[in-house]
């Protein structure tokens, strides 16, 4: 058995080739091999959101905190609030992150399928953020 404590690892500054605005990260789930499962805290700042990607294995999103939007491609923009879980399937192309004027934070679930936990592409742009979501 191993316990991480809450000191031991500092949180990370999402990158900002692959998100807009200030998100902050805090992994939580890192087990060694032959363990796939991953889980990481994402607390998004007002306006921050990820650009669109794709999970090889898939995503569940459960939030903890605030309210954030969530969009597959070609999909309405949803309102998700904590409480609520939200999963994405093996290669979906979407994006999630805060609203305009409330922080959102979420436990990111997924597997590592040996090579890959994500493929990032281009940026959400304000215009595809600023669509008023219809949940
Ligand atoms: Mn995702």
């Amino acid at each position: 058995m191993d316990i991480t404590r809450a000191t031991q690892n500092a949180t990370r500054r999402g990158n900002p080739d692959w998100f807009s605005g200030t998100v902050w990260q805090d992994p939580i789930v890192e087990p060694p091999a032959p363990s796939r499962a991953r889980a990481a805290r994402v607390a998004f700042e007002p306006g921050a959101r990820t650009a669109w990607h794709t999970h090889p294995l898939g995503q569940t999103l459960h939030v903890l905190q605030g309210v954030g939007h969530v969009q597959t491609k070609g999909g309405p923009v949803q309102a998700i609030r904590a409480g609520d879980t939200v999963y994405i399937p093996p290669n979906e192309k979407h994006w999630h992150g805060a609203t305009p004027t409330h922080g959102m934070v979420h436990l990111a679930i997924h597997e590592f399928d040996g090579e890959r936990h994500v493929t990032w592409m281009e940026k959400v742009t304000d215009e595809e953020y600023a669509v008023a979501p219809t949940g």
